[in-house]
């Protein structure tokens, strides 16, 4: 199964990611992770991203598009890819066709996770990420069982740097400019799933699932 989730920074997209791939036996795909592993690298891409990163803007269309042109011909992608914050943007959707085409690859469900604007600030400014396997945690609505440790691999939570309210409110502004317009984009090709992102984290997943089976 071919899929992509979209949604507002910290709607649960990561979140609900760890849990379907795990459920669907999928390959998670995560822009946001491949820059951070980039940056961690030292690679030359990675160093050009941090710069967009940091302020909380989108890294340039052509640097994401051939990214994931790349990384979608690789094995794991074979039986089955979770697409996570891909695409951002109108270009990068046509891109996305246009890539699928070329590859004969059908995407199944896009997956949109809708959660009231003002309960985002909140979410991202509260998380936490572990540094060992990405899991997402929560300070109020998720917190891990051990203060600062990851439930799922033991590892180090630490908070993003681009989680603080100044990166957030320029993430929040460029999702409603340049992605939310990609609602109209999938509706129109009929093939959006809208869930319901405000309620439990298990009940999220049970209705993805359902709408997506
Ligand atoms: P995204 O990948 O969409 O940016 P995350 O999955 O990292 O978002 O979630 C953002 C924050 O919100 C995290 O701290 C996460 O633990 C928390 N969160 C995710 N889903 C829910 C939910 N259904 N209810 C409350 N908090 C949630
Ligand atoms: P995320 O982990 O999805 O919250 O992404 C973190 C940051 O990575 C974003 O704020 C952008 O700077 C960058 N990024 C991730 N995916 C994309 C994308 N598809 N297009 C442009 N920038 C991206």
């Amino acid at each position: 199964m071919n899929l992509l989730i979209m949604g507002p920074p910290g709607a649960g997209k990561g979140t609900q990611a760890e849990r379907l791939v795990k459920e669907l036996s999928i390959t998670h795909i995560s822009t946001g992770d491949m820059f951070r592993a980039a940056i961690a690298n030292g690679t030359e891409m990675g160093l050009k991203a941090k710069e967009y990163m940091d302020k909380g803007a989108l890294v340039p269309d052509e640097v994401v598009i051939g990214m994931v042109k790349d990384r979608l011909q690789e094995d794991d992608c074979k039986n089955g890819f979770l697409l996570d914050g891909f695409p951002r943007t109108v270009e990068q959707a046509k891109a996305l066709d246009e890539m699928l085409k070329d590859l004969n690859i059908k995407l199944d469900a896009v997956i949109n996770i809708e959660v009231p604007m003002e309960k985002l600030m909140e979410r991202l400014t509260g998380r936490r990420v572990c540094k060992g396997c990405g899991a997402s945690f929560h300070v109020m609505f998720n917190p891990p069982k051990e203060d600062g440790k990851c439930d799922a691999c033991g590892g180090e939570l630490y908070q993003r740097s681009d989680d603080n309210e100044e990166s957030v409110g320029t993430r929040l502004k460029s999702y409603m400019d340049k992605t939310q317009p990609l609602i109209d984009y999938y509706n129109g090709q009929g093939t959006l799933k809208g869930i319901n992102g405000d309620q439990d984290i298990n009940k999220v997943l049970e209705d993805v699932l359902a709408a997506v089976k």
